[in-house]
């Protein structure tokens, strides 16, 4: 068996700092072919030989986001904005996580603005700054905030508005199974939060009238 990988996890300034032990892939594997047993099956027989292997490389892609500093897609950022003060907005950016709580996935789309204080970021980082935060075990709520939380540190702008609306497997297809449920969480910063102007701006851009219960700030 291949020796255990000592890491070290990115965690929240509030967390002290904890090294987690990585198990090998012999190891992750073992334990796909334990939860194949668990569900009734045979992790021997022909169709499932394969699977602990496909599984752990899904893995590695469903969860590439902890191998990643969300900060660094940040910090080339053009300081000519050639004056212009309005919102900069990305719509409809489709993100694919997964529940913290069942390892569910959940699917939908996000929808950031921010109102540049003299530095603007390619729209393709912005991508792959929901990418690496969505590529993590996630809440809705907990993703929405750190993705707001980071454009505000990196790029200072006046105002950040984040919108996400996400489809929850682990409620879809066990549990409540209430499908065509959409969750909807929010974190407006700066003039988004403070201006009702700018704010509604932002929500009527992204085709919302408001946030239904949940008003920002
Ligand atoms: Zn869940």
């Amino acid at each position: 068996m291949a020796k255990s990988e000592k890491i070290k996890t990115q965690v929240k300034k509030s967390a002290p700092a904890k090294t987690l032990i990585k198990p090998s892939r012999e190891e992750a594997e073992a334990a796909v072919r334990t939860l194949i047993q668990w569900t009734g099956d045979d992790p021997d027989r022909e169709g499932l030989v394969a699977t602990p292997s496909r599984v752990v490389k899904a893995f590695e892609e469903w969860y590439a986001g902890y191998g990643q500093d969300p900060r660094e897609y940040l910090r080339r950022t053009f300081d000519e904005v050639g004056g212009y003060d309005e919102i900069v907005l990305l719509r409809n950016i489709r993100f694919e996580s997964h529940c913290e709580h069942h390892m569910a996935p959940v699917i939908g789309r996000i929808h950031i603005g921010y109102l540049p204080r003299n530095r603007v970021v390619g729209i393709s980082k912005l991508a792959r700054l929901v990418d690496v935060y969505a590529k993590r075990l996630q809440t809705q709520e907990k993703m929405t905030a750190e993705i707001a939380g980071c454009l505000d540190a990196i790029l200072k702008p006046y105002g950040v508005a984040i919108v996400v609306e996400g489809k929850h497997q682990c409620m879809e297809t066990r549990g409540v199974h209430k499908t065509d449920v959409s969750m909807v969480t929010s974190r407006m910063l700066g003039a988004f939060r403070d201006q009702p102007q700018t704010r509604q701006e932002f929500l009527s851009a992204i085709g919302r009238s408001s946030l239904g219960s949940r008003t920002p700030g």
